[in-house]
């Protein structure tokens, strides 16, 4: 078992790896150069940092989360780091009307849109489900709900740019996760909801892509608070993360794992041994530090 995990695993994970991460094409900044894209959850962790690197490409912006004094400290940054233009319009994804609202001002300022990256989550918490359906209402409102009303503001849109459409979702959203079942259930539904809508536009030539992203263990601010003590993981890197998000976009890849090797050993683990996966992923958490 564990010559196994030391060569199998890593080994597989890199060939996995290489299939999906290798691009067709390769990466290029000056793809993005003055292209207009949104970014959701942009406030802090991954979505701050992909605004820095779009800023970094020159590309015209419009950030939105809630909380608008550290969106106004992101745009700020992101003009001083060479963004065509930046903008932010702040709100809560669980209100019904704030998707529309977002793309429309997209449309008002630029009077069109190529890239929509979804990236935001609500609160969710770590522990036994406590049996709170109202919360993991709220939750499927803010994580996927919230992502299906904006792609359906932005699609017309996307269709006039060719543009992409990036979805950020976790290895949570490909198999089972203790402690954290209604996140991993909105995950689950991205992409069942965006796997099976890519197959529509490749079917009814509609030349907008979707990647969807499988994220392991990312070292940002709330993920680290949230899970270290109760995980023995070290988290990658926010800001590499967060540019390999934007090179799939750009490179209208269908799907984006990172980090690549882990999370490619964990989506085939799935498929040849679920239960030998499941008890993996059992044995690595500290349960003396699960709440009840
Ligand atoms: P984060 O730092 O907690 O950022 C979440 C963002 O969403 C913030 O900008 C937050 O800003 C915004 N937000 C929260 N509630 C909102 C609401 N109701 N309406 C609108 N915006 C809201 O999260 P992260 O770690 O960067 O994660 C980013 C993405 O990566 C998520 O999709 C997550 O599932 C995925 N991911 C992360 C990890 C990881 O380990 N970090 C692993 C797998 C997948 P405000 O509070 O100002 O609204």
């Amino acid at each position: 078992m564990g010559l196994f995990l030391k060569i199998f695993i890593p080994f597989l994970g890199g060939a996995l790896a290489f299939y999906f991460y290798s691009a067709p094409q390769s990466f290029n900044e000056e793809m993005l150069r003055g292209r207009r894209v949104i970014v959701t959850g942009a406030s802090s962790g991954i979505g701050e940092q992909m605004a820095y690197h779009l800023a970094r490409m020159e590309t015209h912006l419009l950030l939105t989360a809630r909380t608008e004094a550290k969106l106004q400290k992101v745009v700020q940054r992101c003009l001083e780091l060479g963004a065509a233009s930046a903008h932010y319009i702040s709100g809560s994804m669980d209100n019904h009307s704030f998707p529309d609202v977002v793309v429309k001002e997209a449309e008002n300022t630029w009077g069109g849109l190529d890239m929509l990256i979804l990236n935001h989550i609500g609160y969710s918490g770590v522990g036994y489900f406590n049996g709170d359906v109202g919360q993991v209402r709220k939750l499927m409102e803010t994580n996927f709900l919230s992502y299906v009303a904006m792609t359906t503001s932005a699609l017309p849109m996307l269709k006039e740019s060719d543009g992409s459409i990036v979805v950020v979702s976790s290895v949570a959203g490909k198999t089972g996760s203790p402690f954290a079942a209604s996140y991993s259930a909105t995950k689950f539904a991205l992409d069942g909801f965006f796997s099976s809508l890519r197959h529509e536009f490749i079917m009814g030539k509609v030349n907008v892509s979707i990647t969807l992203c499988i994220l392991g263990y990312i070292n940002t601010e709330s993920a680290v608070q949230a899970i270290s003590h109760i995980i023995q993981a070290t988290p990658a890197p926010k800001e590499e993360c967060a540019l390999e998000i934007i090179k799939a976009g750009a490179l209208r890849q269908r799907e984006l794992h990172y980090p690549p090797w882990l999370v490619s050993s964990t989506v085939l683990m799935r498929d040849i041994a679920p239960e030998f996966l499941d008890s993996i992923i059992r044995s690595s958490y500290n349960l003396e530090n699960v709440k009840r």
